[in-house]
């Protein structure tokens, strides 16, 4: 009972862990136009998939994404009723409008 209270004190380079993603986004130009890439199909596989782990930590981009996403969608006519239509409907008039 050699009483070896071995308090593993991993605490590590990330502290806060109730942070997963940021609130604002700095860059968000730049994130829109490549969302729009990736929505035109102007962007390649890698790109993709390497900024879509990068909106996973930015939460304005993550919105930004799943919003333009429907827009384009419910402007190609494909509508699914799995996104927010008022929010959806309201975006694609300001598009229209601007
Ligand atoms: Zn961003």
């Amino acid at each position: 009972m050699s009483g070896s209270l071995h308090t593993s004190s991993s605490v590590g380079i990330e502290g806060k862990e109730a942070a997963p993603a940021k609130q604002h986004c700095e860059h968000q130009a730049e994130c829109l136009k490549k969302i729009q890439a990736i929505l035109d199909g102007g962007a390649s596989e890698e790109e993709k998939a390497h900024f879509l782990q990068n909106i996973n930590v930015c939460m304005p981009c993550i919105e930004m994404y799943a919003l333009e996403k429907c827009i384009k969608e419910a402007l190609q006519g494909k509508v699914e009723k799995k996104c927010c239509p008022e929010k959806v409907a309201a975006a694609i008039r300001a598009q229209i409008a601007s």
